[in-house]
């Protein structure tokens, strides 16, 4: 790296250019990160500030209102939507934002002008405690930067969550399962669940409403637990929620041969860094057996990855191996990603880093 490049502060809005010097646009520079430069614009000289924004943010919200009735989406992903470093969850009236660049962290003022120029929400929750910070040099920390942190509703698939900006995962919600919650709500009725990494039970409950015989949610976070359990409750509906390891748990299920009709598994990811991708690999495989292993004849199985870093094709693979080794067949009946709100950049395939497979075992 050229000297003067890198004396610069990390963050630095710069004009990108080939080595011939045609420029390549606008974009933000970190000499301390394995990615030097993110785009922001095609153009050089490109002025990022208010206006900036707001035309990235109106261009993002017409599209998630062209896909949603009701204001709770995922409102900017990232690259995904020409904002690399920003991840916006709206829940109504609150945004909740996430930054995990030195480039955006540099641009938050001009940022949350903009957010109130265009969605004007009463509450701006910053998330800014993502482990992904510290690659970036960047502390990290929770505050509003507007209103207030606390528990909100979640409307999805036209059921209603519960979600805590504060300390709830990630944003708070995992709306980029969205199209997978519906789904497999559309195989519930009269059929038993296991909701394994439930969290706040967004396939569970919506499989208790869809008419589930029975509804099993196993995760390690009890305020994930509890949430849960409050969500089904306001949903009229019961779940039964277990604090627990999902490969301790499920081993112990194994062992005590009980079944479920339909069995769900969306793991944090399992493959953080390329180095993790052969032990990630084998954690997928046995994750797929254990699964299997619980589901009745004639059941269906979820599994899901929501690793960057883990391309779809060997998940499938080591999917199939998982299946296979529990002694059981089946087909691939669907296999999906990221619901719309979650734009994938063309050029950046592991912006689509979620794969969920969904097997009718034999
Ligand atoms: N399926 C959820 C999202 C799951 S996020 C939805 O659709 O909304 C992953 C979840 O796995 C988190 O709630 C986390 O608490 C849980 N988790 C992480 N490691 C775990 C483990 N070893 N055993 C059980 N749960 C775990």
């Amino acid at each position: 790296m050229n000297p003067a490049a890198k004396a610069l502060e990390p963050g630095t809005v710069v004009n990108v250019a080939f080595d011939d010097g045609q420029p390549l646009g606008t974009g933000y520079f970190n000499p301390k990160s394995l990615i030097g430069v993110r785009l922001l614009d095609p153009a050089p000289d490109t002025v990022i500030g208010t206006g900036f924004f707001v035309r990235k943010i109106e261009h993002a919200l017409k599209l998630r209102e062209a896909l949603f009735a009701r204001p709770y989406y995922r409102l900017v992903h990232a690259e995904g939507d020409g904002l690399p470093g920003l991840t916006l969850d709206r829940f109504g009236e609150t945004v909740v934002a996430q930054i995990t660049t030195a480039g955006m962290e540099k641009l938050i003022d001009p940022l949350l002008a903009a957010l109130e120029k265009t969605v004007a929400p009463a509450n701006v929750i910053l998330r800014n405690d993502a482990p992904a910070r510290t690659l970036e040099g960047l502390d990290e920390y929770v505050r509003a930067a507007k209103g207030t942190i606390g528990r909100v509703a979640v409307e999805e698939n036209g059921l209603r969550y519960f979600a805590d900006l504060g300390s709830g995962q990630k944003t708070g919600w995992y709306y980029d399962q969205r199209d997978s919650h519906a789904f497999m709500a559309g195989l519930a009725k009269g059929r038993s669940v296991l909701d394994a990494y439930s969290y706040s039970g967004g396939f569970g409950i919506a499989c208790a409403k869809a008419g589930a015989s029975e509804v099993v949610c196993v995760d390690s976070s009890a305020p994930a637990l509890a949430l849960a359990e409050e969500s089904a409750a306001a949903n009229s509906v019961a779940i039964k929620p277990v604090k627990a390891d999902v490969f301790e748990e499920l081993e112990r299920l194994a062992l005590a041969k009980e079944r479920f009709d339909i069995v769900i598994a969306d793991p944090p990811p399992f493959v953080r860094a390329r180095k993790d991708l052969e032990p990630g690999a084998k954690a997928y495989r046995k994750l797929a057996r254990l699964c299997a292993e619980v589901t009745a004849p004639g059941g269906f199985l979820l599994l899901a990855s929501c690793s960057h870093n883990m391309p779809t094709d060997r998940f499938a693979a080591e999917c199939a191996a998982g299946i296979t080794r529990a002694g059981r067949r089946g087909a691939l009946i669907r296999q999906a990603s990221a619901g719309p709100d979650h734009p994938v950049h063309p050029l950046l395939p592991e912006t689509a880093y979620l794969k969920a497979l969904v097997y009718a075992l034999d």
